[in-house]
């Protein structure tokens, strides 16, 4: 009896054993072939803490807030293809929550970011306002000096084209775009102002789920239509 106790309690030993030891070279294999992203995304959304930004005409949202969202999913798009991403806020915090007069170190902050990912590119999310409250559509910005940045811009715009013409009824230019984020690092980089928070269309749609899901899929392809034609 006992002689059988211990004999099966050997093989039940045994079995642990190598299962552990399975279980730790799976582990140690895995870690040792685990992929770095070799591509690096920043995504930056656009105002955070007391600078809200501009607001809904209607629905009175923060543009922070559907900022912050837009780029929640188009990060979540991008890491499911193992594309590295960085957001400059992950919150509704500002990343200096002193006062609005402190922007510039909140700016400051982004910028020290951006510097210290060296990224392969950087999108800033953001949603207009215009004082002709028909002005609607969402509209890609790039720093002239750039010609990577201008070829990342054409290809977020031409993506977000298929949402303009079907709601808007037209496609956009992109626009050249004195911004800090465009020009405070040398790193191929547009703003999306992806509509305009300030017409009553637009700003009913920025707040539906599944127009956010379109424009976030749209910034996406565009990224990765940047991507191939550097790779
Ligand atoms: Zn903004």
């Amino acid at each position: 009896m006992f002689f059988v106790i211990k004999k099966r309690m050997l093989i039940i030993t045994g079995v642990v054993l190598i299962s552990v030891m399975v279980s730790l070279a799976v582990t140690a294999s895995a870690m040792a072939f685990s992929p770095t992203p070799a591509v690096v995304v920043v995504l930056d959304a656009g105002h955070g803490g007391k600078d809200g930004g501009t607001s809904g005409v209607n629905s009175g949202v923060s543009e922070a807030e559907i900022n912050l969202i837009l780029v929640k999913k188009i990060e979540g798009l991008l890491k499911a293809q193992n594309i590295g991403v960085i957001l400059t806020r992950k919150d509704e915090n500002s990343l200096y929550t002193e006062s609005v007069t402190k922007k510039h170190r909140d700016m400051e902050a982004r910028k020290k970011i951006i510097l210290d990912t060296c990224p392969t590119l950087v999108v800033s999310i953001h949603c207009n306002k215009f004082p002709d409250s028909s002005r609607r559509g969402a509209q890609v910005f790039y720093e002239p000096l750039s010609e990577k940045g201008k070829t990342l811009a054409l290809s977020i715009q031409n993506n977000l084209n298929t949402i303009n013409n079907d709601y808007v009824g037209r496609a956009f230019t992109i626009l050249k775009g004195d911004y800090y984020i465009l020009h405070c690092s040398a790193y191929p980089s547009a703003i999306v102002e992806c509509g305009f928070l300030s017409n009553s269309e637009d700003d009913a749609l920025l707040n539906k789920p599944d127009y956010q899901d379109k424009l976030a899929y749209r910034i996406f392809c565009g990224i990765l239509g940047y991507l191939s034609t550097v790779e």
